[in-house]
C-alpha cells in the first residue's frame, strides 16, 4: 500500500511536469511570438484611397528652395504607399515618382552604424536628445554639450556618417548606399541634379562640420563627412522604395520582401524611440501628439511612418510646411493611422 502510494506520488509529479510543459508551448511560448493582426490588405487599400482623395487638393505649404532643384519639381506630386510585414504592397497616387531621400536617409545611416559599432556609438558620439531648434542649428550644438544632440538634425547626421569605419570617401560611400540598398531589398541611385545643387550650396552643412570637429565630435575629415552626407540626402527613392525600408524596420529589422536581416533586432526599438522623438524637428511633440508614430521626415516631400511589428507608411508631397515637413503627407499618415487606430501609446478613440 504505502510503495503504491509512493509510485502514485511519483506519477503525480512527472505528470505536472507534463502538464507545464504543455502550458508553456500551448500558451506561454506562442503568446511570446504574437503579433498583432494586420489589418486585410482591402481596409489598407480603402483608407489609403481616402486619404488620397480628402488631401489631394490642399495646396498648403511650399515647397523647399534653398537646395534650388527641389524648388523645381512639381508641387502637385502626392503618393502613398503601404507595405506591412508580409510585403504586402497597397499603393496610392504617384508612387513610381523618384524623389530625393533627404533626412529620411538619417534613419537608416544610424542603422549601419548601430549595427558597424554598437548603439552605444550613437548615444555616446552623438547623442539623442531633441534640440527644439532647427534640423540646420548652429546654436543647438553650441547650447548643448559640444556633441550633435541627435543623429537626424544635420549635425547629428554628419557625426553619424564620420562614424561609419572607412579608409576613405569612397568605402564611407559604398557601405552606406549598400546599406540603402539592402534596407529598400533594391539598387538605388543618387540624383544627380539634386546632389549637384546642394553640393554648390551647402555652405552652412560645411561650417556645421567643422565646428563639430574643431571640438572633438565629428569623427572623420569635415569635408568628407559633408560630401558623403549630400550625396546620401540625394539619393532618390519611390514611395514603394521607401516603405519597404521602413517596414524593414516595422519587421524587427528583416526586409519583407527580400527576407534579408538589414538590422540586429536589437536595436530597433532604439531607432523607433529617436525617431519618435526627433523625426519631425521642432515638430516631433505635435506628431507624437496627433498621430502617435515613429516617423521621419525629408525636405525632399517624403515622410516614413513606422508601426512597430505591423507596417510602414510613406506619404510624398513636395510642400513644406514652416518647420520643413511635408504637409500632405503628414496629413494622409496621421489619417490613416487614426482611422486604423495604429497610435503607439494606445488607442486614441
Ligand atoms: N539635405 C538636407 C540638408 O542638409 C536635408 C534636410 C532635411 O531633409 O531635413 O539641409
Amino acid at each position: 500500500m504505502k510503495n503504491t502510494m509512493l509510485k502514485s506520488r511519483r506519477i503525480d509529479r512527472t505528470q505536472w511536469g507534463g502538464v507545464l510543459l504543455s502550458f508553456f508551448f500551448a500558451v506561454q511560448l506562442p503568446a511570446a511570438f504574437a503579433q498583432t493582426a494586420l489589418p486585410s490588405v482591402e481596409t489598407l487599400e480603402k483608407v489609403a484611397q481616402e486619404a488620397y482623395a480628402k488631401f489631394k487638393t490642399d495646396q498648403s505649404g511650399k515647397n523647399a528652395d534653398y537646395i534650388p532643384a527641389l524648388a523645381k519639381v512639381s508641387s502637385n506630386l502626392f503618393g502613398i504607399t503601404i507595405v506591412t510585414r508580409e510585403g504586402k504592397i497597397i499603393n496610392v497616387g504617384d508612387v513610381d515618382y523618384s524623389f530625393s531621400i533627404q533626412s529620411c536617409s538619417k534613419v537608416f545611416t544610424m542603422c549601419l552604424v548601430m549595427q558597424e559599432s554598437g548603439d552605444k556609438a550613437i548615444y555616446e558620439k552623438v547623442n539623442v536628445e531633441p534640440t527644439g531648434e532647427a534640423f540646420n542649428s548652429i546654436r543647438a550644438i553650441e547650447e548643448g554639450d559640444g556633441r550633435a544632440d541627435n543623429p537626424f538634425v544635420n549635425p547629428g547626421a554628419i557625426a553619424t556618417v564620420s562614424l561609419v569605419k572607412a579608409a576613405n570617401a569612397q568605402e564611407r560611400w559604398d557601405k552606406i548606399i549598400g546599406c540603402y540598398n539592402q534596407f529598400a531589398g533594391e539598387k538605388l541611385t543618387v540624383l544627380d541634379e539634386i546632389y549637384k545643387s546642394e553640393a554648390a550650396t551647402n555652405y552652412r552643412n560645411r561650417g556645421i562640420a567643422h565646428i563639430l570637429f574643431n571640438s572633438g565630435h565629428l569623427y572623420a575629415e569635415p569635408l568628407e563627412c559633408t560630401d558623403v552626407y549630400t550625396k546620401q540626402c540625394s539619393v532618390g527613392v519611390t514611395c514603394k522604395q521607401l516603405a519597404v525600408m521602413g517596414a524593414t524596420l516595422a519587421n524587427h529589422g528583416v526586409n519583407p520582401i527580400t527576407k534579408e536581416r538589414c538590422l540586429d533586432s536589437k536595436y530597433v526599438p532604439r531607432v523607433l524611440s529617436v525617431m519618435t522623438m526627433d523625426g519631425f524637428y521642432d515638430g516631433s511633440g505635435a506628431w507624437a501628439w496627433n498621430a502617435g508614430l515613429p516617423a521621419k521626415t525629408g525636405v525632399g516631400g517624403g515622410v516614413v511612418a513606422v508601426v512597430p511589428g505591423q507596417m510602414a507608411i510613406v506619404g510624398f508631397a513636395p510642400p513644406l510646411d514652416k518647420l520643413g515637413n511635408s504637409v500632405r503627407a503628414q496629413e494622409a499618415i496621421r489619417f490613416i493611422a487614426e482611422q486604423l487606430d495604429l497610435n503607439i501609446f494606445g488607442s486614441a478613440r
